[in-house]
């Protein structure tokens, strides 16, 4: 009975408190790290995830090494694994093809590079060109590291992964809302 009114109470009232009020409880079931520096300061690492990944995966890639920055980077590793657990909104392009994408490939330009526009496909499908698309990529953030000297195209590929994993944007995503939705893939399987 307790555990059925605990349930149906809104998120406000059952896991905020256990967040929020007693982080120190909290961060022992689920590490909650909060970014001490910077113009995130204060911020978890999930919120930031969500909202400018770009900013964490260039962060990451100077932080390596760095003891006061171990934790963020467990904290950072973390989520990219739960992550690839999250559900993609996107179909397959191919031809009559229904079925939910796992996969997606990037156009490269003639010097090779990626440009930030996506193509879906499911496990059996994929381009028809040989030249000039990326290999079938997961669809995850660590995409962003394809982007490494295009700080622009990190911020548009973000985007659109963040779309196809059907993450809502902008101020509706609350630092509330990210750690639901972590909390939700770990619980996935
Ligand atoms: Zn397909």
């Amino acid at each position: 009975m307790r555990e059925a009114n605990a349930l149906s109470r809104p998120l406000r009232d059952r896991a905020v408190p256990a967040i929020l009020g007693r982080r120190q409880r909290y961060s022992r079931i689920t590490p909650m790290y909060r970014i001490s520096f910077s113009k995130y300061e204060g911020r978890t690492v999930a919120e930031v995830m969500l909202r400018d990944a770009p900013y964490l995966y260039r962060l990451a890639a100077v932080s390596a090494g760095q003891a006061d920055r171990s934790e963020m980077l467990v904290e950072f590793n973390r989520l990219r694994k739960q992550l690839r657990r999250a559900r993609i909104h996107k179909y397959c392009r191919g031809k009559d093809c229904e079925k939910r994408a796992k996969w997606m490939t990037l156009p490269t330009d003639w010097k090779g590079r990626h440009l930030a526009r996506p193509y879906y496909w499911c496990d059996g499908h994929e381009p028809w060109e040989e030249d000039g698309v990326s290999d079938k990529l997961p669809v995850h953030f660590d995409v962003i590291k394809r982007f490494r000297f295009d700080k622009r195209g990190q911020k548009i590929i973000f985007r659109k992964v963040r779309s196809a994993l059907g993450i809502q944007e902008g101020t509706r995503l609350t630092e509330e809302k990210a750690i639901r939705f972590f909390a939700h893939l770990s619980q996935k399987g």
